[in-house]
């Protein structure tokens, strides 16, 4: 086995609106190396994506953190607050202090 092994029927085998959702986990680094590869890949030839990277990587660099951009400080700060509550403990919080 393992002779021809790459088809070449599929030019494109991340359509951008992939490719977007694993932006904010390849920007964490918390993209698998397989990902990863498939997601440069497809920058490789998209310009579109390329440009939107580079915005969601001064978004992140400018507010600090990945969250989606249509999410205010103010809901995401909500947001931490209900988390805690539902995990419960005073001490929930020590667990993931770089959330
Ligand atoms: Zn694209």
């Amino acid at each position: 086995m393992g002779g021809a092994a790459i088809v070449k029927l599929r030019p494109s085998p991340l359509v951008c609106r992939q490719a977007v959702e694993l932006m904010s986990d390849y920007l964490d680094g918390a993209l698998s190396g397989r990902d990863t590869r498939r997601l440069e890949k497809h920058l490789a030839v998209c310009e579109s994506c390329r440009t939107y990277l580079e915005q969601l990587r001064l978004t992140i660099s400018l507010s600090g953190s990945a969250g989606p951009d249509d999410l205010e400080p103010a809901a995401l700060a909500e947001l931490v607050d209900v988390f805690r509550k539902f995990r419960g403990g005073p001490d929930a919080s020590s667990e993931n202090d770089h959330a």
